[in-house]
């Protein structure tokens, strides 16, 4: 018997406790300061009952299990449901001081009809027989222009002619004029994005050339709500405005917004993905985020009843009282992700739809795949990337972004660390009021 090669044992931010958590087992448990310091030098008092939880193991028989978890995720994989972006501009009326399309060169456009038809004929053809998704992304998707309402019409005919649903990722500012619109179609969800309280999200977030919106963007929200449509909504975070994130919550708090059922939250990192931003000081890594979070939310937790960090699989374990699925791969791009835009061409995912040299075939006005790349990407995963097989918190991070590991380590397999101890430790000390 030795240790398992996916134990992860962290410390309890601000306790004496340790949590003992291993996703191949299915097994989380607190342990004290003693039996942890113990568990680590190897001098376990009781070791049949670590054993009999898989925390101690058989290397051969823990090998066994290993391959088939890999191949139930595989298979599980095959039936996820595919999203699909499709983006038929990348012009937007927001000039965000975080944009990473703003060094995107002009298109080659096409007639839009002719390109929304080709899209939705390889969606019929290829994606034949899977559970899908179609989102609509930009640029800012709904311009207040009769082009752009026609372009929003014909993605909500196509998609309810197939019962597919279509989720719209806007900036908000025409959201309330859209919305009878919307709600002829099948729509899945409205993502809108508010980075901070008015003036701090007008600073970021201002009209191209300047101008607040703030107040149309809250609009828009209560507009989207009021018409029975749900809305998630997003702040993309760095050192700026994280301070701001609490007054956010309360604002949305005292806007009724967190007890409407088809309200939603989510938190983006700002992050460096394709070009240097011309402030990245402000930017912060995976773990300084969640750790100036986690000390806002320990100062107000009211901020919790707006958004609840995942930090690794702490709030699922809390929340479902047992541990997600083993993860062999969080990167979706050309297995559950799909970007398709006006020009024709076809990405792997939503972080490289548009960029120069980051195609990997087209839907019109022929259709190419270039069938290297698609392995490449489809292939990632936990066991292909050398550094991760070796990892023992590989089934709790599943190997990061392949765009972001591209971006840096010039290769999409290569490891994007997600700081899974630590995550755990700031997360069970925020969720784990109970035993488990
Ligand atoms: S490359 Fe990154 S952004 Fe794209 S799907 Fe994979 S994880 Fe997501
Ligand atoms: S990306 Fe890093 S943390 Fe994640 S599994 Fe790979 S080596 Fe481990």
């Amino acid at each position: 018997m030795q240790p398992s090669k996916h134990n992860i044992l962290t410390q309890v931010a601000g306790s004496e406790s340790w949590l003992l958590v291993n996703l191949l087992a299915g097994q989380a448990d607190l342990l004290d300061a003693d039996t942890a310091a113990r568990f680590q030098r190897g001098e376990l008092l009781d070791p049949e009952a670590f054993a009999a939880k898989g925390y101690l193991v058989e290397p051969a028989e823990e090998a066994r299990r290993y391959a088939a978890a890999k191949e139930k995720f595989a298979e599980g994989q095959k039936d996820d449901e595919v999203q699909l972006f499709f983006v038929p501009s990348y012009a937007c009326n927001f000039g965000c001081s975080y944009c990473f399309q703003d060094e995107y060169a002009p298109q080659k456009t096409h007639d839009p009809d002719a390109v929304i038809d080709a899209f939705f004929s390889y969606v019929d053809d290829t994606f034949a027989g899977r559970r899908k998704y179609v989102t609509l992304f930009g640029g800012e998707p709904l311009l207040d222009t009769p082009k752009n309402r026609h372009v929003v019409e014909k993605l909500i005919e196509g998609t309810k002619a197939r019962g597919l649903d279509l989720a719209i990722i806007t900036n908000g500012y025409s959201l309330e004029s859209y919305v009878p619109l919307l709600q002829t179609g099948r729509i899945r969800e409205v993502q809108v994005t508010l980075d901070g309280p008015r003036a701090m999200h007008d600073q970021r977030r201002s009209l191209k050339g300047g101008g607040p919106t703030f107040d149309r963007v809250v609009e828009g929200i209560n507009a989207a709500l009021e018409g029975g449509l749900t809305v998630n909504l997003r702040a993309v975070l760095d050192k700026e405005n994280l301070g701001g994130f609490g007054e956010l919550a309360h604002f949305a708090i005292a806007q009724g917004w967190t007890e409407n059922r088809r309200f939603k939250t989510q938190v983006g990192r700002n992050y460096e993905l394709h070009h240097c931003q011309t402030n990245n000081t402000r930017l912060y890594t995976r773990l300084s985020l969640w750790e100036d979070m986690y000390e806002l939310i320990q100062a107000d937790p009211e901020i919790l009843r707006f958004y609840r960090p995942a930090y690794s699989v702490s709030r699922f374990l809390f929340d479902e009282g047992q541990l997600p699925e083993p993860l062999f791969d969080s990167c979706p791009a050309t297995k559950t992700e799909w970007a398709f835009d006006a020009t024709g061409s076809i990405y792997p995912c939503t972080a490289n739809v548009g960029k120069d040299a980051e195609e990997i075939g087209t839907f019109f006005p022929t259709r190419t795949l270039k069938a290297d790349e698609v392995s490449d990407w489809s292939g990632r995963d936990v066991t292909s990337i050398s550094s991760c097989s070796s990892c023992s918190n590989q089934l709790a991070c599943g190997g990061g972004c392949g765009a972001v590991s591209r971006s840096w380590k010039g290769t999409i397999r290569a490891s994007d660390c997600r700081p899974v101890k630590e995550l755990l430790g700031m997360g069970c000390a925020l969720y784990g009021q109970r035993e488990l």
